[in-house]
This record gives structure tokens, C-alpha cells and sequence, in this order.
């Protein structure tokens, strides 16, 4: 058993020690030396199970032990919780649902077990019930604060269902107060702009994804994909405009679009523009990717030569992994048959050094990937994974 799991239960055990020493001693008052043994034997058979590490046999003891009354609503819906922690949310629905059934609840309570029940709902993924029980919340004589709870679980159902527009509609009210979920909701107009891609309507994918803008001005994934709209259609120019906006949004995602801001100046037979571009970023942010791209540039207008120096005086300024294997690609197209065994020995050190780490990582979790995910497989969080950038990254 976790400790946090034992320390939940033993805190759940104390409360009904307590409630049943109380109910005991209002019965029969008697002298506080007394009192101690006036506790009903199954608390004490409960308490040992739990000691013994059976927590099953100790639940189970407990809920006998517990006539449901006003005063011991809590300590059942704590005794629910406990179940569904414990990965039996059938039973803690029973529980909830006995709860639910009584007429002396008050309106706080009952949105309280209301909120429990849904929780319990969405662990056994019955979906459809979670969600008719959160939206009569919506309606419901419940104060503020499960309200917001009750917003937040259908929030999450919402997603779990790739629901879009119905998560945007209930986060509407939350979107200016809490900054998780107005990133995420952005990112919840980008998916509803990629249906719309998909489905061949551009226009509103495009409508979509200028609300995702004036939800969160931050959001890269929507210049991002205003950019492949555009590229669908053969507006180079226009895709270039919104990819280079990613990089006053958040410089670190240069990794992420140099690479097709590359092929769209390409396309457009515009080498000059391409390489006024990355002089300006150079100026501004030499990152390693910039970097690299610069270097290539070089190579095809001036020699591999110069690439090497550019290379190697860049590299002195900002050291990284990235850099050297590149630099070393450039030396080996220049070496003699002795100096290239040499580089590609050292050139598999690199590539094995760079393999091992991921060229994404989730900034709240930590989770690291080949591929940008916009939301985390891990902690499920929308737009926190980002290029790994500096000594080790790009
Ligand atoms: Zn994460």
C-alpha cells in the first residue's frame, strides 16, 4: 500500500473513530477515562485490518460500523473517494449513489456528492452518465466553487471525447481567469481548423485559427498551421510571413520552422530573400539551427571552405552538440582517406550522443520526443512541449 494511500485511510479512520466515540458518548455520558473504550468493537477490527495491510476487510469493517446521518456524510463520501482511489470506482458509485438517495442533504452536500459521482463516472469511462450529472450541476442550487470544479471535469470529458467546440463553450467563462486553459483552448480552435483543412473548407479553418489567436496571441500552432494553409495552395509567401511570425512569438521554435521556411524561399527562387532572412536572424538570435541553415547557404554561394570558418567562429560564441556534427559533415567532404576514418569515428560519437536525446521536451513535465506532440501523451497538458534548444539541443 502507498504511503499516501495508508495515511489517506488512516486520516479516514481517525474521523470515524471520532464520529463514533461522539455518537457513543452523547448516548451515554460517561467520565473522559471511559470514553476511550466506548468505541464499537468493529472500529477496532477495522484498525487492525488496516495495520495488518488489509485495506480491503478494513473499508469493508468500516462502512458497517457507519450509520449514514448528517453528521457522517462526509466520512462516506471520503470512504467513496477512498474505493475510487483504489481503483474500485463501482463501488464507490454505490456509495455515492446510497449518499445521493437521502432527502436530508443540504444543497452544498449534494453537490458535493454530485461532483464525486462524476469523478466516479469518468474513472469506470462511463462517459455519457459523467456527463448529464455535470451539466444538471450547471443548472443546479450548487455554490460557485463545485460549479467551477463541475466546469472543469466536463472540460476534461469534453477533450477526452474530441468534443472542441463543446469544451470551448463550457471553458468560456474560465478562459480569462486561469492561463492553462486559455492555452489549451486555443489549441482546441486549432484542432477544429485542422477538421476544416481536412474537410477542404480553408476558410474556416482560417477563422478558426484567428479565434485561437485572440484567445491566446501566444499560440505558435496557429501561425503554424495558417502557414500550411497557404502552402496547400501553392502562397509561398504567405506562408512565410505566418512561419516567421512563430519566431516573434517564441524564438525557440526555430528548429521547429527554418527547415520549411527554407523550402518555401526555394520555391519561390528567392536565395536572396532566404538569406537576407537568416543574416537578420543571426544578428538577432544565432541559434544553432540558424546557425547550420546559414552554414549550407554559405557552402552552395561560397565553398565549403567558408562554411567551416563561419562554422567553427559561430561555434566558439555558442557551443553545441548539434553544431560540431555538422561541422564535422563539412570537414569530412573535404578530407583525405586518413583524416576520414578519424571524423566519421568521431562522427558516430556524436550521432550516438544525439540519438540518445530528444529534440522535444515537455516544459511541465518533462517528457521528451523525436516529434512535437501539441499535447502531451504524458501529462496531457496543450502547447508545453518545446525544441530542445542550447549545449545539448539545437
Ligand atoms: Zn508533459
Amino acid at each position: 500500500m502507498s504511503d499516501a494511500l495508508l495515511l489517506a485511510m488512516l486520516v479516514a479512520a481517525i474521523a470515524i473513530g471520532w464520529w463514533l466515540g461522539r455518537r457513543e458518548s452523547g448516548r451515554h455520558p460517561r467520565p473522559l477515562q471511559r470514553r476511550q473504550s466506548s468505541l464499537p468493537r468493529d472500529y477496532f477490527v477495522g484498525l487492525n485490518y488496516l495495520l495488518n495491510e488489509q485495506p480491503d476487510r478494513a473499508i469493508e469493517t468500516f462502512t458497517q460500523a457507519l450509520e449514514v446521518n448528517s453528521d457522517t456524510i462526509e466520512t462516506h463520501i471520503a470512504l467513496g473517494n477512498l474505493y475510487r482511489s483504489r481503483g474500485e470506482a463501482d463501488r464507490a458509485v454505490r456509495i455515492h449513489q446510497n449518499l445521493l438517495a437521502r432527502p436530508t442533504l443540504t444543497a452544498v452536500q449534494s453537490g458535493q456528492v454530485q461532483l464525486e459521482l462524476s469523478r466516479d463516472f469518468l474513472n469506470l469511462g462511463l462517459l455519457d452518465r459523467a456527463e448529464r450529472l455535470l451539466l444538471m450541476l450547471q443548472k443546479a442550487n450548487v455554490d460557485d466553487e463545485q460549479k467551477v470544479a463541475a466546469k472543469r471535469l466536463l472540460v476534461d470529458l469534453f477533450q477526452q471525447e474530441k468534443e472542441w467546440e463543446q469544451a470551448l463553450d463550457i471553458a468560456q467563462s474560465l478562459i480569462r481567469s486561469d492561463a492553462d486553459i486559455q492555452r489549451s483552448a486555443a489549441h482546441w480552435q486549432c484542432e477544429l481548423a485542422l477538421e476544416h483543412r481536412r474537410a477542404a473548407s480553408p476558410s474556416l479553418a482560417r477563422k478558426a485559427l484567428r479565434q485561437a489567436l485572440a484567445i491566446d496571441d501566444r499560440c505558435v500552432r496557429a501561425n503554424w498551421i495558417l502557414g500550411q494553409i497557404e502552402w496547400d495552395i501553392g502562397h509561398y509567401r504567405n506562408a512565410i510571413r505566418y512561419w516567421q511570425r512563430i519566431l516573434d512569438q517564441d524564438a525557440g521554435f526555430a528548429p521547429l520552422v527554418l527547415a520549411p521556411l527554407r523550402d518555401a524561399y526555394r520555391l519561390l527562387d528567392d536565395d536572396a530573400g532566404w538569406w537576407r532572412f537568416l543574416e537578420a536572424q543571426l544578428q538577432h538570435d544565432p541559434q544553432t539551427t540558424v546557425v547550420i541553415m546559414a552554414a549550407d547557404a554559405l557552402r552552395q554561394r561560397q565553398g565549403t571552405e567558408m562554411a567551416c570558418a563561419f562554422v567553427s567562429e559561430q561555434l566558439r560564441g555558442q557551443p553545441s552538440l548539434r553544431g560540431v556534427d555538422f561541422l564535422m559533415d563539412l570537414y569530412l567532404e573535404d578530407s583525405d582517406p586518413g583524416e576520414r576514418d578519424r571524423l566519421e569515428l568521431l562522427k558516430q560519437h556524436t550521432h550516438q550522443l544525439l540519438g540518445a536525446r530528444p529534440r522535444y521536451r515537455c516544459q511541465r513535465c518533462g517528457f521528451g520526443a523525436e516529434q512535437l506532440h501539441w499535447q502531451c501523451p504524458r501529462c496531457h497538458s496543450w502547447g508545453t512541449s518545446k525544441p530542445v534548444t542550447g549545449l545539448e539541443g539545437e
